[in-house]
């Protein structure tokens, strides 16, 4: 069968090729879990969501092969239909819709009570970007343990469980963390950013009740802002009104969820989030970028202040299912509003340089391959 892999450790080797089709009896990643007897789930990739990871990976910036090959399958957003099960899955049955979970246990405490999310070990394992094959072929193999079942009539937004788990977790970590406080009532939010993470995360502060205002570069109007505004929050260009002019206006912050991309954006966060209130930092910085600011400010307001930083990556399946949850209230509360956010289908595998093309242009907020056409 067909699949994109790249060569990990040289740029650009973004390539098709022909990979045996897995069966049921097969073992994805012996290196890393074994699916036990009779847990197998075989399901038929109908699309998957491809994201700045994928283009980090092609150039080489990290992701690693499995032990003993030299290519790395990528993908690692995916949703498909059941074909087989396993004579002791009882959880999905052939026919169904499902995602799949991204990063496989290593051997931590937190690996083995089903935490794998936060593993406390320095190497970690995920689907399409290190060390275990992702989604981007035609079918692929996992345990039951990680497949999740994704209701037939989300069906249409089931390409985004992966990134709405990973928003899913980062507010549901935030608030966890604030039960320090005892009582806590947010009312006012800041998403910083408005690519697919911002807006999923506006969706949800929304859907809880708050007050958001999300911040992206570009004046509005445009399909950004006209998301933003219409899931009832307030779309800000930083351009026409920095940060702390905002942040005059609304009062300070309870909430700001940060996914810029922009080291510059985490830290300048740092000064406007208001008393108790918490930071979430989920931009994945690559490179180096200097940044420079009032340290003992910033150190005397956050002290003084009882302010809180929760940074967060990565969901295991009670984050997708979260996830879904919210895209199913979302849908429910804001009909037709997320699927805007699938702006750029690539239609097969055999269109992988599309796909990596479009991964730069400005204005795609998801590209993703109909790999069933
Ligand atoms: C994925 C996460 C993953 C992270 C780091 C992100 O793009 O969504 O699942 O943990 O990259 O590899
Ligand atoms: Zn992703």
């Amino acid at each position: 069968m067909k699949a994109v892999a790249v060569l990990p450790g040289k740029p650009r080797s973004v390539h098709l090729r022909e990979i045996a089709a897995p069966e049921l009896v097969d073992q994805p990643h012996p290196h890393v879990v074994t699916i036990p007897e009779g847990r197998a789930v075989l399901i038929q990739t109908l699309q998957v969501g491809v994201d700045a990871t994928d283009r980090e990976i092609n150039e080489a910036l990290y992701g690693n092969a499995p032990p003993g090959g030299d290519h790395l399958v990528i993908g690692h957003e995916s949703f498909g239909r059941v074909l087989e099960v396993g004579d002791a899955v009882t959880e999905v049955a052939p026919g169904d819709y499902v995602t799949c979970t991204v990063r496989r246990p290593g051997g931590s405490v937190y690996d083995k009570i089903g935490r794998n999310d936060i593993t406390s070990e320095e190497t970690y394992y995920e689907r399409g970007i290190n060390l275990c094959h992702g989604f981007l072929a035609e079918t692929f193999l996992d345990d039951a343990e990680y497949v999740v079942k994704v209701p037939r009539s989300l069906k249409h937004l089931g390409v985004l469980s992966e990134p709405a788990s990973v928003c899913a977790k980062a507010i549901e970590q935030a608030y966890l963390a604030q039960q320090r406080l005892q009582v806590w009532r947010p009312r006012l939010a800041y998403v910083m950013g408005a690519g697919q993470i911002g807006l999923l995360a506006t969706m949800m502060l929304r859907l809880r009740g708050l007050e958001v205002h999300t911040l992206a570069t570009r004046p509005g109007p445009h399909l950004k802002s006209e998301i933003v505004e219409a899931y009832g929050a307030s779309y800000v260009s930083s351009k026409e009104t920095p940060l702390a002019d905002l942040a005059r206006r609304t009062g300070r912050p309870d909430i700001i969820f940060e996914a810029t991309g922009s080291a510059e954006v985490c830290f300048r966060s740092m000064e406007v989030l208001g008393l108790n209130g918490a930071l979430i930092w989920t931009s994945i910085t690559g490179g180096r970028q200097d940044v420079t600011v009032d340290g003992a400010k910033i150190n005397l307001e956050w002290v003084l202040g009882n302010k809180l930083l929760v940074s967060s990556v990565n969901g295991n399946r009670h984050h997708f299912e979260l996830g879904l949850q919210a895209l199913s209230h979302g849908e429910l509360t804001y009909p037709g509003v997320t699927r805007r956010i699938l702006t750029h289908p690539v239609a097969g595998l055999d269109r992988y340089e599309e796909m990596m093309r479009l991964l730069e242009e400005k204005d795609a907020l998801k590209v993703f391959v109909d790999v069933a056409g």
